[in-house]
């Protein structure tokens, strides 16, 4: 693709984890690419469903009514076989033979590594748009779908709050978050919780610390305590601090794993105000010809921001925050 060449047809697909307001972007994208008078294909199932030639031609009445359902109405998937450079260009060959210009990729940092692969190394525009709930996209403070999975997780706590209290008891809500400590932290903060556990690489959990806080709590009153952990890469991290707490210190308490359903519902506000703005953004960057933009939310903005600045994780805990949920708490 030359720098000259003008885009007359595009394509969009989702990749890595589904979000909350994946549907929101897919329509924002497919209905700016119709008023730019340019033609839009949605790929089913990410890159595993580019490589099966899986495309079908989208009009404004495809997305109709799809805006505040969570999920993707062009699903979702890994595709390992995409790290590998020959399957990069079988894509790419897919894409030219289907005479498709550009491609939109709604995804996390994996799923921008591998789009920005791709054109670099066969000049295909790409346009990245962030989408996980995990919101650890590194050059965005924002990405589509967290709002949502917060919201929900905060919910689901605020229910577990009224048993604890009235059983006097101590939960451990394990709520997602592999790598990300962003869920953790926010529905930390939103549902005054006791303590919050933090995914590390050792899995390291200062246990006594959290005793510590519980026993302070009981001290002056309190019945029930709150523990925010985060899933974390090892599973069965909430039991383990179960059992800990028992053996160790005597505290019994619940657990409680949100697990996927902070994955689905319904978009919030937040969630479609920015998907809507970021797949109109993603689609006027190619009309105006650039080449390898992820529509980023910066300073309360959602610009074009290059995709170098966004191939990383990020793995932000203000320490702050930290300190807001810890004086809230006492
Ligand atoms: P996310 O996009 O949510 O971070 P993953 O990390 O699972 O999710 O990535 C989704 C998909 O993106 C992978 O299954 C793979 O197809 C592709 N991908 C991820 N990292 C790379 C990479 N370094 N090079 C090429 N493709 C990649």
């Amino acid at each position: 693709m030359t720098d000259t060449k003008k885009i007359k047809t595009i394509a969009v697909l989702c990749s890595g984890g589904d979000s909350p307001g994946m549907n929101c972007a897919i329509r924002s994208v497919v209905r700016t690419a119709i008023a730019n008078d340019l033609e839009i294909y949605g790929i089913q199932r990410g890159y595993a469903g580019l490589l099966e030639g899986n495309l079908k031609k989208m009009d404004a009445s495809s997305v109709g009514n799809i805006l505040q359902h969570g999920g993707t109405i062009l699903q979702t998937s890994r595709c390992p076989e995409f790290h590998e450079e020959s399957i990069r260009t079988e894509a790419a060959h897919i894409l030219k033979r289907k005479g498709i210009d550009a491609l939109v990729v709604i995804g996390g940092n994996g799923s921008f590594n591998g789009a920005l692969a791709l054109h670099t190394e066969h000049g295909t525009p790409v346009m990245g748009i962030p989408g996980t709930i995990d919101n650890d996209i590194e050059g965005s403070s924002y990405s589509i779908g967290f709002d949502t999975a917060v919201q929900t997780a905060i919910e689901a706590v605020d229910k577990i709050r009224d048993t604890a209290h009235s059983h006097d008891r101590t939960f451990i809500v394990e709520v997602m978050g592999r790598k990300s400590p962003a869920i953790a932290l926010h529905v930390g903060l939103c549902t005054g919780a006791e303590n919050i556990v933090f995914p590390t690489k050792d899995h390291n959990v200062d246990i006594d610390a959290i005793a510590t806080d519980i026993k302070r709590g009981i001290k002056r009153g309190k019945g029930s305590s709150i523990i925010i952990a985060a899933e974390g890469e090892k599973v069965g991290l909430s039991h383990s601090i179960q059992k800990e707490l028992l053996e160790k210190f005597d505290i019994d308490s619940r657990v409680c794993i949100l697990g996927h359903i902070q994955r689905g519902g319904n978009p919030t506000a937040n969630d479609r105000f920015l998907a809507s703005q970021m797949g109109y953004t993603a689609v006027k960057s190619l009309v105006d010809g650039k080449k390898a933009i992820v529509t980023a939310f910066r300073e309360g903005k959602v610009i074009a921001a290059p995709f170098s600045e966004c191939l990383g994780k990020k793995f932000d805990v203000d320490p702050q925050m930290v300190d807001v949920v810890k004086t809230l708490s006492i």
